[in-house]
């Protein structure tokens, strides 16, 4: 195999390779979307009553919840986010979505014109044909349901290429769906190099609709391609430089209010999209939030992924390593404030741990203050006004998500409308659930996509049928 033919797959905590996969070619693509045209043609999926295909997504869904440890484990060391959060939110939150997925396909209708009586106007929604999802590696397994659960569920046929990284989990839930009962050739998973099997997805004429999960320039790419091509539908998520904007009283929430931030700032080593980078806190109770806020960072548990008590792993490469740290290291340079505890001695040598940091006084226009840096790293800024934080709110281009902390039910309302971000949580860092639509504004993507009965958008095209009435 050349390089370009395998695909090895290592663990970020060791460095140590798990195993090589053979990486799909631009070809296999291609041979793949024609198989699925042909079985969307031939109805055995597309055409099933839709009672029978939510039968088999449910099933799919008990057989996650049997095989539920494998999953959280084949992320966990492919990705190297800890055990327990694998277990405890990526697995449990992807058999919700498969599970709501199917359960909803059957309660969406279509539309009927207000027309007079010379006609009557049908909208009806329709499954799109051959469609692709292309994932990211920080949530292998919860993506990848987001995106199977509603365009199966519309009786597409599904194409789905998993990070480089990850492939591991998107090939378990497939051979599952397989025994759920899944027709051959309706979700084929193709691991593979973003530049061959992604490219190839974007620019192949069958795909009628690709949504998309990853980085801001990837996403750029895949527009091109697509328009480039046959004008495939897109839907895009990307990248966040979330604000958490702290109000004089937040502190009136105070340890859950410090809990949120850490989970905002750390979770999945901030390798998260909505990832909470900038605290904006109001100066009367700066001091004090810094002061907890730094001392909680110092005590998060970091360690083998595999380990239950770990709280931050490894980030996904040394790249990544490097990356966050020549970013820290201009801040430093530039007299920023670097606040860390460092980590502890016994970590594997080639894993690639960087440690929880808090940074203060950032200088303007610095890459940790404007650049989605996807890793455990946080600055801390002050304002005084309400105004005042709006605009260093949306003083990115990004506009992913956003927290705003504060009792004062009209200063929260204000910040909600005033902040420029397609998910805003009020009180607690949160994506909302399976029922609340999830997406970014701005250079974050194309709003509320994902998640919702919304998803199904994404998935189904709306036909207009005139019946001429006499
Ligand atoms: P990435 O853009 O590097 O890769 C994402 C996927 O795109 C991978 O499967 C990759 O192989 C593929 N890809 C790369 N080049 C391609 C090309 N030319 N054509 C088609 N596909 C190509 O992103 P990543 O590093 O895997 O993920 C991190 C990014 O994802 C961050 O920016 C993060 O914010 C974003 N993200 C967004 C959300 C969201 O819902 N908004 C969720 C998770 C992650």
């Amino acid at each position: 195999m050349t390089t370009y033919e395998a695909l090895p797959v290592v663990n970020p905590a060791t460095g140590e390779p798990i195993t090589t996969l053979p990486a799909a070619s631009a070809d296999d693509v291609a041979q793949a979307a024609e198989r699925a045209r042909s079985v969307f043609d031939a109805g055995v999926w597309s055409r099933l009553p839709i009672r029978k295909r939510a039968a088999v997504l449910l099933r799919l869904a008990d057989l996650m919840e049997r095989d539920a440890e494998i999953l959280a484990r084949l992320d966990s060391e492919d990705a190297g986010k800890p055990i327990t959060e694998c277990r405890t939110g990526d697995v449990p939150g992807a058999i919700e979505s498969i599970r709501w997925f199917a359960e909803a396909a059957d309660k969406v209708f279509g539309r009927l014109a207000p027309s007079g009586p010379e006609g009557l106007g049908l909208m009806s929604r329709e499954p799109v044909g051959v469609v692709a999802a292309i994932l990211p590696w920080n949530y292998p397994l919860a993506m990848a349901a987001w995106k199977v659960g509603p365009a199966l569920a519309a009786g597409n046929c599904l194409l789905v290429k998993p990070a480089e990284a990850t492939p591991r989990s998107a090939l378990h839930l497939a051979a599952l769906a397989a025994e759920a009962g899944l027709p051959d050739g309706v979700l084929t998973v193709l691991p593979g190099y973003g530049f061959e099997a992604g490219a190839a997805l974007a620019r192949d004429p069958l795909v009628g609709a690709l949504s998309f999960t990853g980085s801001t320039a990837t996403g750029r790419r895949i527009l091109k391609d697509a328009a480039e091509s046959n004008f495939k539908r897109v839907s895009l998520e990307m990248g966040g430089k979330s604000p958490q904007v702290l109000m004089p009283d937040a502190l009136d929430y105070g340890g859950e209010l410090i809990g949120n931030m850490i989970e905002a700032a750390f979770l999945t080593m901030g390798q998260n999209c909505t990832a909470g980078s900038r605290v904006l806190v109001h100066h009367n109770i700066a001091e004090e939030v810094l002061e907890r806020f730094t001392a909680a960072a110092k005590e998060l548990v970091i360690g083998d992924p595999a380990d239950p008590r770990t709280q931050m792993g490894p980030l996904i490469n040394r790249a990544a390593f490097d990356r966050v740290a020549a970013a820290v290291e201009a801040a430093r340079a530039g007299k920023a404030q670097i606040h860390t505890g460092g980590l502890p001695h016994e970590l594997p040598p080639r894993g690639a741990y960087y440690p929880p940091t808090v940074i203060t006084r950032a200088p303007d226009g610095s890459d940790v203050l404007t650049k989605e840096l996807f890793g455990p790293v946080v600055t801390v800024q002050t304002f005084t006004t309400e105004d005042e934080a709006v605009r260093m709110a949306n003083a990115t281009e990004y506009g992913l998500a956003a927290s705003v902390w504060t009792r004062d039910l009209d200063s929260a309302c204000r910040l909600a409308r005033g902040i420029e971000a397609g998910v805003i949580s009020v009180n607690a860092y949160s994506e909302g659930d399976i029922t609340t639509p999830f997406g970014g504004w701005k250079q974050s993507g194309f709003g509320g996509v994902e998640k919702s009965t919304n998803a199904f958008e994404q998935w189904t095209r709306e036909k207009t049928v005139w019946i001429r009435t006499r």
